[in-house]
């Protein structure tokens, strides 16, 4: 792949059809990090093509198990092979730090060896006792087809392998499309799978925007499935265009996390410390553009003055800059705009009475910066405590009982992710059986599993991604029923 050329179809690189460039900026200064290839919708209609012609005529479907997961396995070793390349190529590419890009190198690397496994372990189908020994039934799964991967802008490589390693290890063909803010790990991924051996037109990669090349694979005749991560406007765009041609439509939207602090997580200071650290870390993790960022911080009344002095306290001290930066702790927002949006959430805030703690600023100097932002006494009813901001912005609400907690954290149209700190172990069970989210963490915030389900109750989407769900969204289910003594049934007398 040469700059420019960074649609692949059929197997090969290539620019867009209309000649059309995108620069792709660095966040930290706004300078130009490469040029890359604006598609549009006919470059779209190619990659559908190469990916229908590809699973209609291709041999990936019906490649054995071992076959597809031995090409994961190799995906996974050239990820880990080029891992300071990639990460640093995130980092520049997202704004997040060096470090934030490796650890998101390895857990793709664990997704792809994940999916691996988990095809290597099945049977061969599921056989159903049709209460005959004249008939063999068998329950089996295939994939469904074309399959179309569109991706955001904050986890650029990891959402894009929670979509391609389940969806080739069911066999399917697939076209990605990246965020036109973030498409250079995405690139470098396909690489990959071509020198792993993937074979011609089962990947396909369209860099563009939402519209026309998002909009046209969701409304696309020729694929089988759409798989979209974003936001939620974006998401109802998506489900809307896909409804006339009913392809199956899964959705990984967006959060307004809670994070709900009992007081007796705090009874000793080693359980204070424990508790401040991490709330800095759900929040602030990537610059809070993350989509199950705890940005609501729901602390128990007794305890808010200390937690929200220490927690400001530690929020000014956090060392901003370029993610590849040695020492630096937060990089920079993706985008003009997504600094925009920021800015415009804590004016919000501050006019409905919220009450600033720390930051609340852009620092001098080039580049999307914000500072890490911590809002007291804010409550349910303001904008920025309902709606998802995607910046470093954690709001603070109190509550009294563990009732007004709950009721509290479920308040939301979403429901990706929330955190509850106790040291009680009954109510740490209580209240996450009661909350409305997809991933509960008692005393810890954000990590994941690759064999534990992700994804969100409510508007945070449809369907799931990792875990063994994660493999059933790119398949069809088929029983097929065999009689082995076929005999006239006379239900017409002839
Ligand atoms: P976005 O919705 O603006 O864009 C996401 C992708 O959709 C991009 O590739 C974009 O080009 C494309 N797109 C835009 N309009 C489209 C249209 N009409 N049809 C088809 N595709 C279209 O989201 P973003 O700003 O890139 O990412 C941030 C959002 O993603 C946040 O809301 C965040 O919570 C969410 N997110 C969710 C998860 C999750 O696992 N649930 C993970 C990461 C990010």
């Amino acid at each position: 792949m040469s700059e420019q050329q960074t649609i692949h179809t059929a197997g090969t690189w290539r620019s867009a059809a209309s000649g059309a460039t995108r620069e792709v900026l660095d966040p930290a200064d706004a300078t130009v990090l490469a040029v890359v290839a604006e598609g549009d919708a006919a470059d779209t209609d190619a990659a559908v093509g190469a990916a229908r012609a590809a699973f209609d005529s291709g041999q990936w479907p019906g490649t054995p198990v071992a076959e597809r997961a031995a090409l994961l396995r190799r995906t996974a070793d050239l990820l880990q092979r080029d891992r300071e390349r990639i990460g640093l190529l995130e980092s520049r590419d997202a704004g997040k730090t060096l470090e934030e890009g490796r650890v998101d190198v390895d857990c793709v690397t664990d997704a792809f060896r994940y999916f691996a496994d988990l095809v290597i372990g099945e049977g061969a189908g599921r056989v159903v006792d049709a209460g005959s020994p004249d008939i063999h039934s068998v329950v089996v799964h295939e994939p469904v087809g074309v399959c179309a991967l569109i991706t955001p802008w904050n986890y650029p490589l990891l959402q894009a392998s929670w979509k391609i390693a389940p969806a080739l290890a069911a066999g399917n063909t697939f076209v990605v499309k990246p965020s036109e803010l973030t498409p250079l790990t995405t690139v470098a991924l396909i690489e990959l799978l071509v020198e792993a051996g993937l074979p011609a037109g089962v990947a396909n990669l369209v860099t563009g925007p939402g519209d026309p090349v998002g909009a046209r694979l969701a409304a696309h005749p020729d694929v089988d499935l759409i798989s979209f991560t974003g936001g939620l406007t974006s998401g109802t765009k998506v489900m809307r265009a896909a409804a006339d041609t009913v392809k199956k439509v899964a959705l990984e939207l967006g959060g307004k996390n809670p994070n709900v602090v009992f007081a007796d997580a705090c009874a000793t200071e080693e359980g204070f410390d424990t508790a401040v650290d991490q709330a800095l870390n759900a929040a602030f993790t990537h610059s809070g553009q993350v989509c199950s960022a705890g940005s609501r911080l729901i602390v128990e009344e007794s305890l808010r003055e200390r937690f929200v002095a220490e927690l400001a306290r530690r929020a000014e001290k956090i060392r901003i800059g370029r993610g590849a930066d040695p020492g630096v702790e937060c990089g920079p927002l993706v985008s003009a705009a997504q600094l925009e949006r920021t800015r415009s959430y804590v004016a919000s805030a501050l006019a409905e009475g919220a009450v600033l703690r720390a930051g609340g600023e852009q620092p001098e100097g080039p580049g999307y910066f914000y500072r890490p932002t911590v809002l007291d006494r804010c409550n349910r009813r303001m904008r920025v405590v309902r709606e998802e901001v995607f910046g470093p912005v954690l709001t603070v609400e109190t509550f009294r009982t563990e009732d007004e907690a709950v009721t509290l954290a479920n308040d939301t149209e979403y429901g990706l992710a929330g955190g509850v700190w106790t040291s009680d172990q009954g109510r740490a069970r209580r209240v996450a059986g009661r909350l409305r989210h997809g991933t509960v963490w008692i005393n810890d915030f954000h990590p994941y599993l690759p064999q534990a389900e992700w994804g969100g109750f409510g508007k945070s989407g449809i369907g799931r991604e990792l875990g063994p769900s994660g493999l059933a969204e790119y398949r069809e289910t088929k029983h097929v029923y065999q009689n082995l003594a076929p005999r006239p049934v006379r239900w017409f007398a002839g």
